[in-house]
Order: C-alpha cells, then sequence, then structure tokens
C-alpha cells in the first residue's frame, strides 16, 4: 500500500468517505505524496506524453495563434503571457520561439506561468532558462493588463466530483473504506439544485461529473479577459456536456484502477467544455474546434512540410508520426479540442 493510500484510510476512518474531488486533489498535489508533486511524469519514460512533448509545431502554431490575436486587439503595449499547468515548459518554450519574429510581441509580454506542483516549477525554469518568466500561484495574483493564456491537459487535472442518477435526485460517488482497502460507494440520495437540467437527459444508474474548480478558474479568466482584453485558449480532452463516468488513471502508458495507488498514477477526466462556456459569461466564447481542425487551420501541414524538407530517415518518420498523432481523429485529432475566450467586441482568435 502506497503511504497516500495508508493517510487517506486513516483520513477516511476519522472523518467519513471522501468525495473523488478530495481525493483526486491529493492524489495529485498532495505536498509529500502527489504525483505531480513527486515527479515529472511526461516523455516516453514517464507515464504520458502531451502535445508539445510529442512535437514542436503544437506550441509554434498555438504561439502564432496568440500573437494575431493580440495584433488583431492592436497589439497592447504591456500585457501578460501566461501558462496554466505548463508541465515541462515545452510548450512556452515553443511558443516564445515561434513569436520572436512577431514585432513587439517580446518587449510588450510578462511571461507568468501557474504551476502548483514545486518540481514542475523548477523544470520549468531549467526549460526556459534563456526567457524572463515569473511563476503565480493562481490567476487571480495576475496584473490587472491584457492578458493571452494558454492550458493544455490542465483542466482534465482539476478534481472532479461524480453524481449518479437515482429515482429521488443524485447520489455522490464517494471514496470509503472497505476491509482496509479504498472502494468507491454512493452517499444518500438528494435533490441538487446545480443538476436539476439533467434529470431531463439522464436515467437511474447513470453519472453525471461537475468540476468546480475548472468554472472559478475560467470565470475568472472571462472577467480580466473582458475588462482588460486578451484571449485564452484551453485544449484538452473531453465533449460538449459531462455523460458517464469518465475518471481514469494512467501509469506507464496504460490504464489503471484509479484507486490502487494513490499518488503514483495519472488520475484525470473528461472535460465538460459546456460547463466551461457557460462559465465564460461575459467574454465571447468559440469553439469547442477538435483539435486536427485547428491545427490543420492554423496550417501544420505547411509547417510540417518545411520541416520535413530538413529532416531523413528516423527523424522523418517520427515527425510524419508525430503530426498525424497530433491531427488524425483516430488518435488526438477528435478527442481533444479547443475552447477560445476572447473579448465582445473581438474577433475570435485565427482557427476558430
Ligand atoms: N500543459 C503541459 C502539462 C500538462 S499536465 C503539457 O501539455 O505538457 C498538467 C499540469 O498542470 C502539470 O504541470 C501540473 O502540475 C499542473 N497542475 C495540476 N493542477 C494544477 C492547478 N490546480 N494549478 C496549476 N497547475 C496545476
Amino acid at each position: 500500500m502506497t503511504a497516500l493510500a495508508d493517510l487517506l484510510l486513516r483520513r477516511i476512518r476519522a472523518g467519513g468517505p471522501l468525495s473523488i474531488a478530495d481525493y483526486m486533489a491529493d492524489c495529485l498535489l498532495h505536498p509529500e505524496h502527489g504525483y505531480y508533486t513527486t515527479r515529472d511524469p511526461f516523455g516516453v519514460r514517464g507515464d504520458f506524453i502531451t502535445a508539445p512533448e510529442i512535437s514542436q509545431m503544437f506550441g509554434e502554431l498555438l504561439g502564432l495563434c496568440l500573437a494575431r490575436a493580440w495584433q488583431d486587439q492592436g497589439a497592447p503595449a504591456a500585457f501578460v503571457l501566461a501558462e496554466i499547468g505548463p508541465g515541462r515548459g515545452t510548450l512556452m518554450a515553443d511558443v516564445l520561439r515561434a513569436t520572436r519574429a512577431v514585432p513587439g510581441f517580446h518587449a510588450a509580454a510578462g511571461v507568468v506561468l501557474i504551476e502548483a506542483s514545486p518540481s514542475l516549477r523548477a523544470c520549468q525554469k531549467a526549460t526556459l532558462a534563456p526567457y524572463p518568466v515569473q511563476w503565480a500561484d493562481s490567476i487571480d495574483v495576475l496584473v490587472e493588463k491584457p492578458l493571452f493564456l494558454l492550458a493544455n491537459e490542465v483542466f482534465d487535472a482539476l478534481p472532479i466530483r461524480q453524481f449518479q442518477r437515482h429515482a429521488e435526485g443524485w447520489q455522490e460517488r464517494l471514496v470509503g473504506d472497505c476491509g482496509g482497502r479504498l472502494a468507491f460507494g454512493l452517499s444518500a440520495p438528494t435533490r441538487m439544485a446545480a443538476l436539476e437540467h439533467r434529470l431531463a437527459d439522464t436515467a437511474p444508474g447513470d453519472i453525471v461529473e461537475t468540476c468546480a474548480p475548472a468554472q472559478a478558474i475560467v470565470a475568472g479568466l472571462a472577467a480580466r479577459i473582458d475588462c482588460h482584453g486578451g484571449a485564452a485558449l484551453l485544449i484538452d480532452y473531453g465533449d460538449w456536456r459531462s455523460r458517464g463516468d469518465t475518471l481514469q488513471a494512467l501509469r506507464r502508458h496504460a490504464f489503471a484502477d484509479p484507486l490502487a495507488d494513490p499518488g503514483k498514477a495519472d488520475l484525470t477526466a473528461h472535460v465538460d467544455f459546456e460547463a466551461l462556456a457557460e462559465a465564460a459569461a461575459p467574454c465571447a466564447v468559440a469553439g469547442p474546434v477538435p483539435q486536427g481542425v485547428l491545427l490543420e487551420r492554423l496550417g501544420i501541414t505547411a509547417r510540417a512540410r518545411a520541416l520535413a524538407g530538413r529532416m531523413t530517415g528516423a527523424a522523418l518518420t517520427a515527425h510524419v508520426a508525430a503530426h498525424r498523432r497530433l491531427t488524425h481523429p483516430a488518435e488526438m485529432g477528435q478527442l481533444f479540442k479547443a475552447l477560445a475566450l476572447h473579448p465582445r467586441g473581438a474577433p475570435p482568435p485565427p482557427g476558430f
């Protein structure tokens, strides 16, 4: 049993079952035993690979997309260029390299990374050593300026709660102690105002998920972008409206039991883009657009050809596979989607 499993079981015995959100939050970010706090999970040797780790093209195109949105809003002379959950810092490094040639963009940008894990902050510092970069704990402390922001595969790591439909309302799925092992259980049924609208499209036994932290972050972003200008590109896997249990654990590129080894596996859930779009008022929302469609519209095929011209052998084969992996509907192209927030008076960022 992991040290975190032991700790969670003791907490459950003392205070009763945990919500899945409480369980997820500790598994991912517990100061001593959390998954992101204790390791670098990315890459072939890690547990999963994200789009910026697959190819530099991802960050280059999103960087130019943000730079174009900045130009479309009159190229404000001072703005915040931010990323939430930057992982190894690869995406921001690609963004900064690709936008070097955009006149005035770097001079106007103050780069801020919002990262919860100290070990990943250190990793980002090494990757982004050539650039002046600051770190923040949350978007709430950013300076009051136009905000151009990216978040890739971050909202899927935010803690969700699950509710199972019952004839009398909803039962929350909880994590409890079953004979000394962590096990799922259900709360007593209650009516829930926040899920009243889901009574129409669910039947008893169906599960829906909510993610209050994701909605709070989007509401905060939207208030800033509406007030000061800017844009946010939120990319993740998920769909329009939460349906069913999507909590999953990944360890060494394979699915695992989410309760088996708390703190040792990545835990995620699909992002509900409908809930994010609803939280984005008063901003305008564009998308969600499938990742493959967005990258094609931003010119990934032309960029892939240009890069391929300088490659041969195994590097070329890997490059062609990376292009396909990012864009093909059977790979990341359809499951992953991008949502853009922008001011009501400004055009949506290119590609949306
Ligand atoms: N965007 C990166 C990493 C995705 S993994 C990429 O595409 O490769 C999720 C990232 O979000 C990690 O850096 C993790 O530490 C961070 N994270 C998780 N929860 C967070 C939170 N509540 N606030 C800020 N960062 C968070």
